[in-house]
């Protein structure tokens, strides 16, 4: 598959550069010219996953299909060591009545749904460099256990360094002997601004070409296609799990934030899923049910305030993959419409949900889960008619005291987890710069 940038989509630029490899597009994980890099065309590929059975594994699934995101720059043996490397988790597919499953993401190494994206990101980089011998440095603009996933799953990892940029809060769960003033990979930076600061200084910094090059650096965000595509495998996953075992519509209800998992489901669609509908499962920030209403990238609207609830993955107001979305529709407008349904849920009836979910099918929800689950029983098109998959993306454990609240049930954390809970100290700590921020990094060599 070729990659172009949502810029020559968007703005049907002229002088957009040439459409560039997977490869290329994951080395580099931002074009040059702005905007994001997309596939220019998503090829079918159902001959390659509509024949496999309940008994396929993830794992074979990945490697299966990984080649033919490669056409020919990764073949099936590499894919293979990645898909096996990467996945020692698989996901959790529980079908709960004749209407509803849940698909368990949170069985990774952190306890949430971004260890699948990211376990392959790092599997795959290590696997291109190591062929080329080569080094490179991944930057992420995290906050949390987003961090946290990153620099675990990129940990020891030969020939990369990995720059954590988180904003101006806590973080816990980093491993002191991972650091690379301890002889690790690692260099936590703590930027005296909010998550937005962190990722703008990640764009400056791909963006100033002398630097990015001289240390090869790329991005570890889901504006990276290499974290961003494998995602789209667990929607195959779910499908072939559940082909033989529902009858009707298949829709999938995705808690939204950053939109990196709704897009990947759009492109298990375009790569050949069948599929009815997509649920765009929000809380109070409904930034994408705006974008509906108006159609235009402007309705993203950075300026509105944002309102804290009781699911902080999804208290985002531009999302960072916006204009991915917007070529979606730039490009079908209408067959878009008929295909991604926004949903608002608040936090009450988040946790009533919890509480009913729990009741009546014995399963926890973490609070993101239940805004999922909740979004498809809001919408009446599809309470009647077809088998929604609910997205579960964070252990529940890991939400403890609103599970306890919701259900009057006490969950203990599992022990890979519990480790999470300490707190970090950074390696540097800077201003909102990129100058800042490219000597902070320097002064680790
Ligand atoms: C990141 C995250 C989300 C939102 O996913 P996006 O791909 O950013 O839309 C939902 N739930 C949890 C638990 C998350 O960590």
């Amino acid at each position: 598959m070729q990659f172009v940038s949502t810029e020559k989509i968007l703005k049907e630029q002229p002088y957009a550069s040439e459409p560039v490899s997977f490869k290329e597009a994951v080395l580099r994980c931002l074009p040059p010219e702005g905007g994001l890099y997309v596939p220019e065309v998503e090829h079918d590929l159902r001959s390659f996953f509509l024949h496999m059975g309940e008994e396929t594994t993830f794992p074979e699934l990945t490697a299966a299909i990984t080649p033919h995101l490669f056409e020919g720059e990764l073949n099936p043996m590499s894919a293979s060591r990645v898909a096996e490397r990467a996945y020692n988790f698989e996901p959790e597919l529980i079908q709960l009545d004749e209407t509803f499953s849940v698909m368990n993401l949170y069985n990774g190494p952190t306890g949430i749904f971004k260890d699948f994206g990211i376990a392959f990101l790092a599997a795959l980089l290590e696997e291109l460099l190591q062929s080329e011998n080569t080094t490179c440095m991944i930057v992420a603009a995290a906050r949390g256990n987003t961090g946290v996933a990153i620099a675990r799953a990129f940990l020891n990892k030969r020939g990369i360094t990995t720059v954590l940029l988180y904003p101006d809060e806590p973080i816990y769960g980093l491993d002191k002997a991972a650091y690379i003033s301890q002889g690790g990979n690692l260099i936590p930076i703590r930027v005296k601004g909010n998550l937005d600061d962190c990722q703008k200084l990640l764009s400056l910094l791909i963006h100033d070409r002398e630097f990015a090059e001289r240390y090869r650096v790329t991005a570890a965000n889901s504006i990276n296609p290499g974290r961003l595509l494998p995602q789209a495998f667990y929607f195959l996953y779910s499908f072939i799990k559940l082909k033989k075992h529902i009858s009707g519509e298949l829709i999938f209800s995705i808690p939204s934030g950053n939109l990196g998992n709704l897009i990947a489901a759009l492109y298990a669609w375009k790569f050949g899923m069948p599929v009815n509908g997509f649920i765009a499962a929000m809380n109070a920030n409904n930034s994408f049910g705006e974008f509906i209403k108006n159609g235009t990238i402007e309705s993203f609207n950075n300026s509105k305030p944002l309102i804290s609830t009781i699911t902080p993955a999804l208290d985002i107001s531009y999302p960072s993959n916006s204009e991915r979305l917007v070529s979606f529709y730039k490009s079908a407008p209408a067959v878009m419409r008929t295909m991604v349904f926004p949903e608002s849920i608040d936090d009450e009836t988040t946790i009533q949900t919890m509480k009913m979910v729990w009741d009546k099918y014995g399963v926890h929800l973490d609070p993101h889960g239940a805004v999922a689950f909740a979004a498809s029983q809001a919408d009446a098109n599809f309470r009647d008619q077809g088998h929604v998959v609910v997205l579960s993306t964070a252990h529940p454990a890991k939400y403890a005291d609103l599970v306890h609240k919701a259900t009057g049930r006490k969950l203990l954390l599992p022990e890979h987890l519990a480790s999470l809970n300490c707190q970090a100290e950074p390696i540097a700590e800077i201003k909102p710069d990129l100058e800042a921020l490219e000597s902070a990094i320097a002064g680790c060599f």
